[in-house]
């Protein structure tokens, strides 16, 4: 669709590099149209630098927003992003303010609520970019209306029902509004409040993994006394492997060249997931018992954690396991480049923490995922994964203090062997053609969705 040259937006990520990756990839959407872009960043001067020098057709500006003394006084990450996020509001005003001609939109990510207020004063029509999935965008407009009396962590077997959603248990809705009493559950659910402020939401998903919680979405089912604004799953849309800029090959990538097709299960869980000693013993069991091939990526516990963030391999998992599973284990320190390790044809199955960037992630390389929930919203990515997507089975346990070895065991044979996981299989080979399909210019759903969004603009 031919879109004219002069229109600009303005990108908000929230703090973090985990927020502004997604939002390069959304600047190239626009940019792949016609629309000029600049992403206005918080923090990570950093990661910026570094992103500028390869996105050179992105515009980056750096807010200046005094973070010194923003520290320690918090009692959740999230409410010192909060907090960052207002004190920045004047520099993104008189940024905005000093855009000639003015900008057509500016796109935030969701914890950016007071860009709102910023963008209703100065008549610039706002929209949010939502990073993990439709059917919790479906959960979060709904919850400051649909909240039990009781506190989530008081009701843990409590079934919640939203439209569009599968029923979801108090336990497994996201770690922030687990008390209501506490800040940050206040704080999260006056967020979902505001949400319908904006003009619209960009979702990084695509019309047929989710197209139930669509169809709520789009019967306006959501806010009591408000209709929901316009929702465009414009996704998926993910990190291109290689993004450390050496250009080359990874190790483990030459390992899983010597692997027969589809016979390694990786196991990675986000960019912050760690276990206990005890944990990753047990997942080091079962993964010698299953007799299969592993790609783990280790960090080391939060006990040792002050000593080093470099795990000891040999002295933390159980003796002689490294020398044992030396043929047919490949332990990582801390990183691995996930979404090539993905594409990779030797990988069979992926042991997740459903953070929702490797769940779209394992998606769009038809991988089965053994869904293994740590924290934040995971746990309903887990709900949404395992009933509704069917694109995964759940880590039985995940709620204890310890999945025991057997269990990751059993599921690793499930996946890797059963007929079950075969079936399960079938549906992730169709999801990796409709993910493909979702993007076909002129036509794909995302980028018909994408179109519509900009006609609006
Ligand atoms: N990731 C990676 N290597 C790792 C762990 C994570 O490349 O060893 C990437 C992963 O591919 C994904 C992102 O980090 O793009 C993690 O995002 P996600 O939403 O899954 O989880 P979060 O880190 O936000 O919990």
């Amino acid at each position: 669709m031919a879109i004219e040259k002069h229109k600009t937006v303005v990108l908000y990520p929230s703090l973090g590099v985990g927020h502004l990756n997604p939002m390069v990839e959304l600047a190239k959407v626009f940019l792949s149209r016609g629309v000029a872009v600049i992403i206005a960043v918080v923090d990570s001067p950093d990661a910026m630098a570094r992103l500028a020098t390869t996105n050179p057709d992105i515009t980056f500006r750096h807010l200046p927003v005094p973070l010194t003394g923003r520290d320690q006084q918090y009692s959740h990450p999230i409410m010192r992003t909060i907090d960052v996020l207002r004190a920045a509001s004047p520099a993104l005003r008189g940024f905005l303010r000093g855009q000639v001609p003015a900008v057509d939109a500016l796109v935030v990510d969701m914890f950016c609520t007071d860009a709102l207020d910023v963008a209703a004063e100065l008549g610039v029509p706002a929209y949010f970019f939502f990073t993990s999935a439709l059917a919790d965008l479906a959960v979060m407009l709904h919850l400051p209306y649909n909240f039990p009396a009781a506190s989530l962590k008081d009701v843990p077997e409590a079934v919640l029902r939203f439209p569009g959603v599968p029923p979801i248990r108090a336990m497994d809705m996201a770690t922030t509004v687990q008390d209501r009493e506490s800040d940050i559950a206040r704080a999260r659910l006056r967020q979902c409040a505001r949400m319908p402020e904006a003009r619209g939401f960009l979702v990084n998903t695509f019309d047929w993994l989710e197209a139930r919680a669509l169809k709520a979405l789009r019967c306006g089912l959501c806010t009591p006394g408000r209709p929901t604004p316009p929702v465009y799953c414009i996704g998926p849309l993910v990190l291109p492997g290689n993004t450390d800029g050496s250009g080359e090959r990874h190790a483990c990538l030459e390992w899983l060249d010597t692997q027969p097709s589809r016979s390694v299960v990786f196991l990675s869980f986000g960019s912050m997931g760690i276990f206990s000693e005890a944990q990753l013993r047990e997942i080091a069991s079962g993964l010698e018992n299953s007799g299969h091939m592993f790609l783990w990526v280790v960090r080391n516990p939060p006990e040792h954690q002050s000593k080093s963030i470099e795990p000891d391999m040999e002295a933390l998992l159980p003796e002689g396991f490294l020398e044992r599973t030396r043929e047919r284990g490949y332990v990582m320190k801390n990183w691995a480049p996930q979404m090539e390790v993905l594409q990779h044809d030797a990988v069979g199955a992926f042991v997740t923490h459903c953070g929702w960037n490797s769940a779209l992630e394992g998606i769009v390389s038809g991988v089965l995922m053994i869904c293994w929930p740590l924290y934040s919203e995971q746990r309903m990515n887990k709900v949404h994964m395992v009933e509704e997507m069917k694109v995964g089975v759940v880590m039985e346990g995940y709620e204890e203090e310890l999945v025991k070895a057997e269990e990751l065991e059993a599921k690793v044979r499930l996946v890797m062997e059963s007929e079950e996981g075969n079936k399960l299989r079938e549906r992730l080979v169709v999801a990796k053609e409709m993910a493909v399909d979702a993007l076909k210019e002129g036509g794909g759903s995302s980028d018909v969705a994408f179109d519509q969004f900009l006609r609006g603009l």
